[in-house]
């Protein structure tokens, strides 16, 4: 290029990556960031560093987390014998939002899907299958998303948790077709989840 620094445009670059920016949103963010130095540029990257060195996924249940085991998990209130599968941290967020939901989750990570190879090994399946056999677990909730890989994966955990015995529920319909969970208020969430029907 030579009109910009090298280091402006690797910066970016690397923003132009994030969800919802493009290289012309990226280039405006960062000539934002340089101008709003002391104010914005250099304590974002201070917040960035710290994120980098202290977050990490549950042990347990994938939630991001500072610690080895996230608060959700801690709290032994939270240990009332019910299971949300959510795809990401995203939905869990969501369903915290509403306040509905007293129990833990299990983020899987993603959805099963052909078309990007991601089979159950690379979500957090498996690790569902063990929690729900060594965790006195009475009930699993699916809350995936009303897409067609969200809906594919809540039927395979349903075969794959089947010879378990656990009561599985999925939320409610009012969660709209293709809609996610991030996109409700928190009113329609409470009110998919406490209309929840056996799956
Ligand atoms: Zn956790």
């Amino acid at each position: 290029m030579g009109d910009r620094p090298r280091e402006i445009d690797t910066l970016i670059e690397m923003m132009a990556r994030l969800p919802g920016l493009g290289p012309r949103s990226a280039r405006r963010a960062v000539l934002h960031l340089v101008k709003k130095r002391e104010v914005l540029l250099v304590p974002l990257a201070e917040a960035m560093r710290r994120v980098g060195e202290t977050v990490r996924e549950c042990a347990r249940c994938g939630n991001i987390t500072t610690s080895e085991i996230c608060e959700i998990c801690a709290d032994a209130a939270r240990g009332n014998g019910e299971l949300c599968v959510v795809e990401d941290v995203a939905d869990l967020w969501a369903m915290e939002r509403g306040g509905a939901f007293k129990g833990r989750y299990h983020v899987l990570g993603g959805t099963l899907s052909a078309l990007d190879s991601v089979g159950p090994d690379e979500l957090r399946i498996p690790d569902l299958v063990d929690r729900v056999r060594g965790e006195g677990i009475s009930e699993v909730i699916l809350a995936l998303n009303a897409t067609v890989d969200g809906q594919t994966t809540a039927h395979y955990i349903a075969e794959e948790l089947q010879a378990s015995g656990v009561r599985l529920s999925s939320l409610a319909q009012g969660v709209p077709i293709g809609g996610e969970l991030d996109y409700l208020d928190d009113g329609t969430i409470s009110a998919a989840l406490k209309a929840r029907k056996g799956f």
